[in-house]
């Protein structure tokens, strides 16, 4: 039985007081998804979808949450009902723990798209199957957001708030920040309709450099790269281009030795597929 992985931004292992991650598709213990046979690999969902039996969707948190505490003291995991907006909140220790930002089921109480904190002890989440999870540290007043944007939140300009957000919140400064835009549907399969072009370039100067049109005469297809987007957004907010990291692989394409997928691909997979969570916390000073 394979270990769960999660993909790290190289430059960030020097903080030794921050935790963070992609997680991936396998293993996990869920029997969905393309899980192996029982009591071989399961896949690694993250979400509470409605294929996967809760229990494993706790049982992989669980395993998530010791990995990111190093078995300690723990960590209190944050989520977010996603709409597809540009809300972002901030997340305060006493809250978390108090269990006031889940219901009894472990679902997400809060709605938006983006969750800072500088709060020891919280890990924040964002879930994705293709959506873009972009993670931002502040390493000056170690403070940390996540946030999920979709080609509407990309719109909508998720990161621009939330780099606003901690600047609001903790007096970061846009100079200070580092941010990684983590695995997600890549310009390689993301083919979109003239709807998200209209709307980039309405929104961005540089709209039109995100697309590209590919195929066949007579049967083009137009593709966005939200990597970029989400890129250019976070040099708008005023992050030096140094400081931010493309992760680069694609949750539609990307598969490993073996030829299985990567990752959960909601587009790929005709929305019947697991969720990834990806995590950004301040670990608790015992355990940093
Ligand atoms: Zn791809």
């Amino acid at each position: 039985m394979t270990e769960f992985a999660l993909v790290a931004v190289p430059g960030w292992r020097k903080f030794s007081w921050l935790r963070h991650g992609f997680s991936r598709r396998m293993g996990g213990v869920s029997t969905v998804y393309g899980a192996g046979e029982p009591g071989e690999t399961g896949t690694f969902n993250l979400g509470w979808t409605k294929e996967d039996d809760p229990g494993s969707v706790r049982e992989n948190r669980r395993r998530l949450m010791e990995r990111m505490s190093q078995g300690t003291k723990g960590m209190r995991l944050v989520t977010v009902r996603q709409v597809h907006g540009r809300v972002v909140h901030r997340v305060l220790v006493e809250e978390a723990w108090a269990g006031r930002l889940e219901t009894p089921e472990g679902h997400a109480v809060l709605e938006g798209d983006g969750l800072v904190t500088d709060a020891p002890g919280v890990l924040l989440a964002s879930g994705s199957a293709d959506c873009v999870p972009v993670l931002v540290v502040d390493p000056e007043r170690r403070a940390v957001g996540a946030f999920h944007a979709g080609w509407r939140g990309t719109a909508a300009r998720i990161v621009e708030h939330g780099v606003a957000a901690m600047a609001r919140e903790f007096g970061s400064r846009p100079e200070d920040l580092l941010a990684a835009v983590g695995p997600s549907i890549g310009a390689c399969c993301y083919t979109v309709g003239e709807e998200v072009r209209e709307r980039f370039t309405a929104e961005f100067g540089y709209g039109e450099e995100l697309f590209r049109t590919v195929g066949a005469v007579g049967a083009p297809q137009m593709r966005v790269d939200l990597w970029e987007a989400n890129r250019r957004q976070l040099l708008g907010a005023g992050l030096s281009a140094e400081r931010v990291t493309v992760v680069g692989e694609c949750t539609g394409c990307s598969r490993d030795e073996q030829g299985e997928r990567r990752y959960f691909s909601h587009r790929m997979e005709a929305g019947r597929t697991g969720r990834m969570l990806n995590v950004i916390g301040v670990a608790l000073p015992g355990e940093q």
